[in-house]
């Protein structure tokens, strides 16, 4: 119906009525009513109603009046399209002034009907004229009558008018009012910060009250089937007589349970009809709308009204649970119960988490590197961390940025926390690996020298002081924070094994160390898709046998330290292969530059001459030596493995007689080794050569027969664009997007931290290349090298082992690229399952 330009719709069983048009519980409502439950008279005003409202096109709302007969009482909700949106608060009772306030009088008594007056005459004072509140305020000492004749009059005395008597005028004031806080800018962008696009729509719901106040049973309350921190089926929800709206739910003393309850008075013993009328209303909401919801209720002196309902709002645990509790009661399928549940939200089933309730005192704000939360001390280096850990201290490693020798003490701690870096800085990467949680590029000055830290409000904080670290939030918080247990249950199981029934592109972990093997199978990973062997000579007494083969002056000196390494990275192998029981794993040869096992800072230099026996001057000159202008753009990958081929050679051995072995015990193992960095074909077919030479002699000396499979890390945009060529002498190709979107942008991976989120803010970039795989460019390089390496060699196997396998966006785009599986870190393994899955669901 038009009326000037106000067009408004009368929600019955067929009204035209869509989420995308009038909202979530305008829709919600029209369920409701098909469902023939008791629902007051409603209209629903569209979106673009709502635009013509708040734009201030003059309305007449007679029309709209008629729907509800003579004198009603009626309240006004938001109705946008996502109730997480937000929107105005209700507004309750409109319609009330001096002669209904007698009439009320005499049929529910004064009290009932002073107190109804003065809510309205202080909600429109304070939302609607946006009033001084203290003028208005509910002062407990005075009867209601006399709070009423004040509010009257502090209402005239600001606004110079008596409060409106005429309905038509408080409604158009408070339709109006509602419309034009939708527009704000606060409101805007909190709901663009939750995913709202920038013209997201208002719709609103003019409803008939029932009363909830007066004479016989009279009521309010909100009634749930679950507990929303578990979802546990209960029946849950409060109810207070004489009451209205939500009141119930923000009164403490005088509510009534529903329930039977010793503590107090319930519904379900004073009042057993209408007890089971709700209950059998929630019921019905709950198979019919198949969601859980909650529903609010008025009694009018003894009649149930059915005011609305909305999605129980819920933890993540308690949505999973309810999305597959519905499918296996047959409400929803599984692939509905599949599609319900965000993938990155089951990060926080599988780490520890901040109490969402608890209060946070932030002292810097930096990138969620990795997420969960832990609480502990301070510590400002790898060794303070271990000496933290081997008193049974909880400790957070606080680093201006970390270097392979913090690999210990990131072990050694709960939470890494540092100044610089991005989010596939060294610490982002490892601590994500570990699954401990991190903020990386965190807003704050670190003084390692008197071990401090002053944060982004200048607060100083020092070693062994409590802090807490929100990896999800990315901030670092003062003092010891409430924290939440992860959680594995038989619900999260369920939905993880419709997951993998029905997804069509394989994931597998990115995993160096025995305890990340051990994490990938818990996990359900199908085989390790990147397993970086650098990461083993960062351990121990490892690193000094790695840095006595990089100090070796002679061929064999140098063979003398390989030949010490060997057996510890066999044992290694056999270790990870024995976990993995016979699912594959990729194998990785060396990677990094050299002098990234070499100590960083003189301290360092003076300790390692004297671990080596060797003048300073000769190690300071070996670390100038091996150090180079750009390192990630020098002698790293297989540019390492062709110049000091002996350390390739060494990892090969280790790979096959691990294998060997591995085989003897346990399931046989089919390696597959990984050459990185390559950027031409003549590069791999030298490598390649190498190998299969060691392949040819461990045969020989072992007498036993093993296969493997070689293949080549496209992480360069050469190796992309020669792809074709590359193919031809390898067996699979993973694409490292860490490396190929650092080199398609020729941006540094550990340093974009420090403008990516102006460059965020500014839309230059949509999102962190870094996070979300940049679909347009590295993409391309992506598409391009999957299409020529197919085209050399269509049986050959693609895969993504960058960060982005664990991306939801970025599975996407893998699987419809073709990819056989995406690697990623084995925290994020559970979450590639379900985006996968949802892909197909
Ligand atoms: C990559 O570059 O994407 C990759 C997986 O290797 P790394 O992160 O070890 O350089
Ligand atoms: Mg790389």
């Amino acid at each position: 119906q038009k009326h000037d330009s106000l067009e408004y719709t009368r929600i019955r069983r067929v009204a035209p009525i869509a989420v995308t048009t009038h909202g979530g519980r305008a829709k919600c409502l029209q369920r409701l009513i098909r469902l023939d439950l008791p629902v007051p008279v409603t209209i629903a005003l569209s979106f673009e109603s709502v635009r013509q409202l708040a734009d201030g096109l003059s309305v007449n709302i007679k029309e709209l009046l008629h729907s509800f007969g003579d004198a009603p009482l009626l309240s006004v909700r938001p109705s946008s399209e996502d109730p997480d949106w937000g929107g105005p608060g209700a507004m309750l009772n409109i319609g009330m002034n001096d002669q209904r306030h007698a009439e009320l009088t005499e049929t529910h008594g004064a009290e009932a009907a002073d107190a109804l007056y003065f809510r309205f005459v202080q909600a429109f004072a304070i939302h609607i004229e946006r009033l001084d509140p203290e003028e208005f305020e509910n002062d407990t000492s005075m009867p209601t009558s006399q709070a009423l004749t004040r509010a009257l009059e502090a209402y005239e005395d600001e606004t110079d008018e008596p409060f409106p008597q005429d309905i038509h005028t408080q409604l158009t004031k408070v339709l109006r009012s509602m419309a034009r806080a939708w527009s704000g800018t606060t409101a805007r962008l909190l709901r663009q910060a939750k995913g709202a696009p920038a013209d997201a729509g208002l719709g609103l719901i003019v409803q008939a009250m029932a009363l909830g106040v007066g004479p016989g049973e009279s009521g309010a309350g909100v009634i749930q089937l679950i507990d929303e921190d578990t979802g546990a089926p209960m029946i849950r929800g409060r109810y207070k007589r004489q009451a209205q709206g939500r009141d119930a739910l923000n009164a403490h003393n005088d509510t009534m349970y529903l329930t039977k309850d010793t503590r107090g008075p319930s519904l379900e013993t004073d009042c057993p009809a209408l007890f089971e009328q709700l209950t059998t209303v929630s019921q019905l909401c709950r198979t019919k709308l198949r969601e859980e919801m909650q529903v609010e209720f008025t009694i009018e002196n003894g009649k149930l009204a059915i005011l609305d309902a909305v999605r129980v709002p819920r933890s993540t645990r308690a949505s999973l649970r309810t999305a597959v509790q519905l499918a296996e009661d047959g409400i929803i399928p599984k692939s509905d119960a599949l599609l319900r549940i965000p993938p990155r939200s089951l990060t926080e089933l599988l780490h520890p988490q901040i109490d969402p309730t608890a209060a946070r005192s932030v002292f810097a704000k930096g990138i969620a590197a990795s997420p969960g939360g832990a609480v502990g001390r301070l510590v400002f280096s790898s060794a303070a961390a271990q000496a933290s850990e081997a008193r049974g201290e909880a400790c957070i490693l606080v680093r201006r940025e970390t270097a392979p020798e913090d690999i210990r003490g990131m072990h050694s701690s709960v939470g890494v926390l540092t100044e610089r870096g991005g989010a596939v800085s060294h610490a982002a990467v490892i601590a994500r690996g570990m699954g401990v949680p991190c903020v990386v590029g965190a807003s704050m000055t670190i003084n390692s020298r008197k071990k401090t830290i002053t944060g982004a409000d200048g607060r100083v904080l020092n070693e062994g002081d409590m802090i807490t670290l929100d990896g999800s939030a990315g901030e670092a918080l003062m003092g010891e924070t409430k924290m939440l247990p992860p959680s594995k249950d038989y619900w999260y199981l369920q939905l993880m094994e419709w997951a993998d029934a029905i997804r069509d592109i394989g994931v597998r972990a990115n995993a160096d160390t025995p305890a990340d093997a051990a994490m990938a199978r818990d996990f359900k990973a199908q085989g390790i898709g990147l397993c970086r062997t650098e990461h083993m000579f960062f351990e121990g007494d490892r690193l000094t046998v790695m840095r006595e083969m990089i100090f070796a002056a002679t061929h064999e000196d140098r063979q003398e330290a390989i030949s010490r390494l060997l057996p510890m990275q066999r044992s290694d192998f056999i270790e990870l292969f024995q976990i993995m029981q016979g699912q594959p794993v990729c194998i990785r040869l060396l990677d990094p530059p050299l002098h990234e096992f070499l100590p960083s800072d003189r301290a360092g230099a003076k300790e390692l001459a004297e671990a080596l026996d060797l003048p300073l001057s000769d190690v300071t000159r070996r670390i100038e030596w091996l150090s180079e202008f750009n390192p990630m753009l020098g002698m790293r990958g297989v540019r390492l493995g062709i110049t000091f081929p002996e350390i390739y050679e060494m990892q090969a051995r280790a790979i096959f007689e691990a294998a060997i072995e591995a085989s003897k015990i346990g399931e046989p193992v089919v390696p597959e080794v990984m050459i990185p960095l390559v950027s031409a074909m003549r590069e791999v077919e030298l490598v390649k050569t190498q190998i299969d030479g060691v392949a040819a002699a461990v045969r020989n000396e072992k007498g036993a027969d093993f296969t493997y499979s070689l293949g080549v890390m496209v992480e360069t945009p050469r190796a992309a664009l020669r792809a074709h060529e590359i193919a031809q002498h390898a067996a699979f190709l993973s694409f490292g997007t860490n490396d190929l979107t650092q080199m398609a942008y020729g941006l540094s991976r550990d340093d974009a931290g420090r403008f990516m989120n102006a460059y965020v803010k500014q839309g230059v970039f949509p999102e962190d290349p870094f996070h979300s795989l940049d679909v347009d460019g590295v993409g391309e390089l992506l598409t391009i090298g999957a299409a020529r390496g197919r085209q050399a060699s269509p049986n050959i196997t693609l895969s993504v082992c960058g960060e982005h396998g664990g991306n939801p966006e970025s599975i996407a785009f893998c699987r419809a690229a073709g990819f056989d599986y995406v690697s990623c870190s084995p925290f994020r393994v559970p979450v590639a399952r379900l985006a996968a899955a949802q892909l197909v669901a």
